[in-house]
């Protein structure tokens, strides 16, 4: 590895503290530099949403403090250090006036919450919750409160709701969509986990947007696409993410939905590589822990010269939704085929078959969720 310079790991969230974990494990020597807008705490990002069932506050999230990794890792950490420009002919990353040399450079700077522009005098009471300085916000600002409106009915909106109403909170979700969870399962799954979280006493409006959240006599008023309106205290937005490209956009590197990469986690510049919530890896933008993990195992070996692609195998993904438990491995988009469904007692087994009867996917809820092992054995494995 090259003249001296280290490699560069921009992120020190779950893709760029694991990458320099596998980097260790394989070499104990090679210079590794973290460079981290915020404050370099090691923590996993999905216990963000089980904070109230796992009575945890941000404090204690954190595993780690960015000294801590240094020490474990033998890595150096800058925090509070945003990377504002990439030159690649250089081999240069630039924080403002600063610049620093890269032998490799690894961008695994995650993803943007995407912001509605929602007017009103009440919009300082809306959260988006998507790190751990997010979430003390979140946390503080709940104190003392009981009402708590979340728009967006998907994992995060979902799983949200679930953890408030184990807190004690009065919560409504409001989303345009049909049910919950309309983008991950198949619509008669997606009611099973709605239909679980009403019985524990959330409210969903679903078909509706909140257009306006104003502040009112002891909280906020959100105004819905109805007329109607929702007295709360908090409203949380959940309503997605986006990969942050603009910086790799201006370095010259190509862009689609995320950072466009090979299996090689190659970018389009040479010594130039991505993972994670920024990366769209041979297509697909995966926001979850299983494929990042993959991907840093690949990436590892590959920056300690032995070149190798990412396999994912069979990587189902679990709803923090105790209320209604859901599982679902969705089919890879290329395959062609369709859903059937099985209903027992409001729960939910929903397979994919190809067209000759093949399985490439499945969505389990409540009591099904357990056939989930022996269900992802009959998935083929990738090529
Ligand atoms: P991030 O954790 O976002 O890290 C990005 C890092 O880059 C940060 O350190 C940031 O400061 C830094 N950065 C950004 N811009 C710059 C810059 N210009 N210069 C320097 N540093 C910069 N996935 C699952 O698989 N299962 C779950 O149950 C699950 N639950 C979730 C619950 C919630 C509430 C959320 C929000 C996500 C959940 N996910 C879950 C998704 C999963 O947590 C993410 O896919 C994963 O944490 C992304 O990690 P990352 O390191 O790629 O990005």
């Amino acid at each position: 590895i090259s003249d001296g310079a280290p490699i560069v790991i921009i992120g020190t969230g779950l893709s760029g503290y694991s990458l320099a974990r596998e980097v260790r494990k394989l070499n104990k020597d090679v210079p590794l530099l973290l460079v981290t807008a915020d404050d370099g705490h090691s923590y996993s990002k999905p216990m963000l949403s089980t904070g109230f069932t796992k009575a945890k506050t941000a404090e204690q999230l954190s595993m780690a403090d960015p000294g801590k990794m240094a020490e474990q890792l033998s890595i150096d950490v800058r925090t509070y250090t945003t990377v504002t420009r990439i030159d690649t002919d250089q081999h240069i990353v630039r924080i403002g006036d600063e610049a620093l040399k890269y032998s490799k450079l690894v961008i695994a700077w995650g993803a943007d919450v995407v912001r509605l522009d929602i007017p009103g005098s009440g919009v300082g009471s809306v959260f988006s919750i998507n790190d751990l300085a997010d979430y003390r916000l979140f946390r503080e600002a709940l104190n003392g409160k009981k009402r708590v409106l979340i728009m967006g009915a998907g994992l995060i909106g979902c799983e949200f709701a679930n953890d408030l109403r184990v807190g004690g909170y009065d919560v409504d979700v409001v989303a345009p969509s049909e049910t919950a969870l309309t983008s991950l399962l198949p619509l008669e799954a997606g009611e099973s986990v709605a239909e679980g979280l009403t019985n524990a006493g959330v409210r969903f409006h679903f078909g509706r947007v909140v257009t306006q959240v104003d502040k009112s006599e002891g909280g906020v008023s959100a105004l819905l696409d109805d007329g109607s309106t929702i007295e709360t205290d908090i409203v949380i937005s959940a309503v997605g993410l986006k990969p942050r490209t603009v910086l790799a956009k201006n370095a010259g590197l190509e862009v689609n939905s995320g950072i466009v990469v090979n299996r090689m986690l190659e970018t389009s510049a040479p010594d130039v590589f991505a993972l994670g919530d920024c990366a769209e890896v041979d297509g697909q933008v995966m926001l979850y822990v299983l494929p990042l993990m993959a991907c840093a195992r690949a990436l590892a070996k590959t920056l300690v010269g032995q070149p190798t692609s990412v396999k994912y195998g069979v990587m189902p993904i679990m709803t923090k939704t105790p209320a209604c438990p859901a599982v679902v491995l969705p089919p890879r988009p290329d395959v062609k085929g369709a859903w059937t469904i099985e209903r027992e007692a409001g729960h939910v087994k929903a397979l994919f078959n190809d067209l000759e009867g093949g399985l490439h996917g499945f969505a389990l809820t409540g009591d099904f969720t357990p056939e989930k092992q022996a269900l992802a054995k009959l998935i083929p494995a990738e090529d």
